[in-house]
């Protein structure tokens, strides 16, 4: 550890780079450090405040925002304008979360797609990045606050579960935030590191991470060997939590004091005290036996071994997820050598009772559960600040690696501080009918615009036979191996047409480079994000307008006049857009246009349907 001397006349701390660990919560978030004197990891706090941030995100008339504590208060009062849960959100499609659509009180784009999901607040919508990225930069101004020095790098956490688009997403958020991401470590990887577990190179062994949180419940088994963490499987449920809890809590009093909906739950501020002293009563019954409360003349009681009955078919639920992770694993209880206790939730005695059985040993919550992962964060922050300079340098991979797709983005296939060797695959598409062949241009750097990356190589992927656009499969694959040689090929699954090619990533490129290509990437992380956002906006837009002239071409006759003409209005509208280079307009376009055709789409599929039914009776 190197020590961080501190500017006496200022009080500043004089190191160039602090590189913090940020726990990115569904329901809090927190910064941790390594502290510079005692080398030990610590969460980030202001006296006499909780290091807890609710990540929650309010928007007042004027579109200014206030995140955490002060947001929590609008959850009830205003639904619509005050955002949780944008975790929950984070590279996904609409149709992905439909099912869950009312879980979320505020506006999520109906657009029924595949593109990734928008959340409009008034006339103003904005990305699961966007949101994550309010709430690092109130942690990044907190963390400033309380350090007195500028807070530019970051190891952020996300769960084990998370995908390729939803790990770019939290990068994306990051580098909105004004942060330059230099990992992204899962959850149950760095809570295993704040018990120290991983930190010799010589162990080997395997561990379960139980994590219950707010509104989501997962559990992983990781391999640990030779520093370096495995997830064998994963398991979980993404709507179960201490919510949940509070939620049965309120039933139980509402029933047992005769309390009707109408009076408590239609207003608001009722309905969230009651919740507040549910949560309340949940914290207390994690100490004491019993919880007496008063709201409005209503005696608020419940006794821990009430508390114990209404959460135990909860417990029992999250206990099936550890038996299927273990049967994915294809491992016993037995194999099991250490029990991680993560997330606020499992301070109830009931849960780590339950899960200390279910794995027959004793679990491990000696580390508080709702700061374990920040601090693990942190601590894997040090180790990459840390002395290994020139491992990290041989080891990982300097600048991103990716694509040029639609409108000159970059999308990203291995992120820059990927460990090698490294593989990664994507599947895309043709975008004509009958196109024969895909040009396949690759890029190095953190610029979300091609232009502003530095070309590697590229090639012609030729002899795609000929077949309606969106219909091709071309597989693209990176893999780096031992020595940094790139090797990227190109399949179309369909026909087995392939072809590859090799190029040195680092052919050229000194030290000082790769330092000018992050720092110009943070610089212009904010236009960047915003013109990739443009450029998405725009894209999805010109699809809508081109699916919708072929929609009417085939079916002009079964649509009313009036259709017609709003139909026509609405793309003239949608086009005008485009081209003024407005991303919440073109948005909002797309948005009229998909109302005013969604529900005629909807009819003629219908009748399709029906008509074809009708063919085959007999
Ligand atoms: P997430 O990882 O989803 O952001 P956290 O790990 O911060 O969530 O967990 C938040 C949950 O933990 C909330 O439901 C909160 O009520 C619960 N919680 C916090 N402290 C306690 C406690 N002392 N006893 C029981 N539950 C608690
Ligand atoms: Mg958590």
């Amino acid at each position: 550890m190197a020590k961080i001397p501190i500017n006496i006349a200022t009080g500043s701390l004089q190191k160039d780079e602090m590189i913090v660990g940020i726990d990115l919560g569904t329901t809090n978030s927190l910064v941790a450090i390594i502290h510079p004197d005692t080398g030990k990891p610590i969460v980030l706090k202001e006296h006499n405040s909780s290091a807890l941030v609710p990540s929650i995100i309010h928007f007042d008339k004027n579109a200014n925002i206030v995140v955490g504590d002060e947001a929590k208060q609008f959850l009830i009062s205003e639904p619509q304008q005050t955002i949780f849960s944008a975790k929950r959100l984070m590279g996904k499609s609409y149709n992905d979360i439909k099912q869950r659509a009312d879980f979320f009180s505020y506006k999520i784009l109906d657009d029924d797609t595949e593109s990734l999901v928008k959340i409009q607040v008034g006339n103003k919508f904005y990305s699961p990045v966007d949101l994550s990225s309010f709430i690092l930069k109130e942690l990044k101004a907190r963390a400033e606050h309380i350090l007195k020095t500028p807070v530019n790098k970051a190891v952020i956490t996300v769960p084990a579960y998370f995908n390729d688009a939803q790990r770019q997403a939290t990068r994306d958020a990051g580098k909105l935030a004004g942060l330059d991401v230099l990992r992204i470590i899962n959850e149950p990887t760095a809570a295993s590191l704040s018990y120290g577990m991983g930190i010799n190179k010589e162990e080997n062994k395997i561990i379960a991470v139980y994590d219950l949180g707010g509104g989501t419940f997962d559990v992983s088994i990781l391999r640990i060997a030779g520093g370096i963490f495995d997830v064998l499987s994963t398991n979980g449920n993404t709507y179960l939590g201490g919510d949940d809890m509070d939620k049965t809590i309120v039933d139980f009093w509402m029933k047992k004091n005769g309390m009707t909906g109408e009076e408590w739950l239609l207003h608001d501020s009722l309905k969230q005290q009651l919740r507040l002293k549910a949560e309340e009563a949940k914290k207390h019954l994690s100490v004491l036996d019993s919880y007496t409360g008063v709201l409005h003349n209503a005696e608020l009681n419940i006794t821990k071994n009430e508390f114990n009955q209404l959460i135990a078919p909860l417990i029992e639920s999250t206990l099936q997820n550890c038996k299927s992770a273990l049967k994915d694993a294809e491992l016993t209880v037995n194999d099991i050598e250490a029990v991680v206790m993560v997330g606020g939730s499992t301070r109830v005695p009931l849960v780590k009772e339950k899960v200390g059985a279910f794995f027959d040993q004793k679990v491990n919550d000696t580390v508080n559960p709702d700061e374990v992962v920040a601090l693990g964060a942190a601590i894997q922050a040090d180790i990459l600040a840390g002395n290994n300079r020139d491992l990290l340098l041989l080891d990982i991979t300097p600048l991103s690696l990716g694509l040029e797709t639609s409108g000159g983005l970059m999308d990203v296939l291995i992120p820059r501080n990927t460990k090698i060797p490294a593989k990664a695959a994507r599947q895309y598409t043709t975008q004509v009918d009958g196109q024969p062949g895909m040009r396949i241009s690759v890029y190095q750097g953190e610029r979300d615009m091609v232009k502003d990356n530095r070309k590697l190589a590229e090639f012609i992927l030729s002899g795609i036979p000929g077949m309606p656009a969106g219909m091709a499969k071309v597989e693209i694959a990176f893999l780096i191996n031992a020595d940094g040689i790139l090797t990227v090929a190109a399949k179309e699954l369909r026909s087995g047409v392939q072809q590859s090619i090799e190029v040195k990533p680092q052919y050229g490129l000194t030290d000082t480079d790769v330092e000018k290509m992050l720092q110009d990437s943070l610089l212009h992380a904010k236009d960047d994000i915003a013109t990739r956002a443009l450029v998405e906006a725009k894209t999805e837009a010109e699809q809508l307008l081109k699916t919708t002239e072929g929609f009417l071409q085939k079916n002009a006759s079964a649509l009313s006049q009036q259709e017609l003409l709003q139909t026509a209005a609405a793309m003239q509208a949608l086009q005008l857009a485009i081209t003024m280079d407005d991303k919440n307009l073109v948005q909002s376009k797309t948005e009229e246009l998909n109302n005013i055709s969604r529900p005629y789409a909807e009819r003629i599929m219908d009748d399709a349907i029906a008509t074809a039914m009708k063919g085959k009776k007999l």
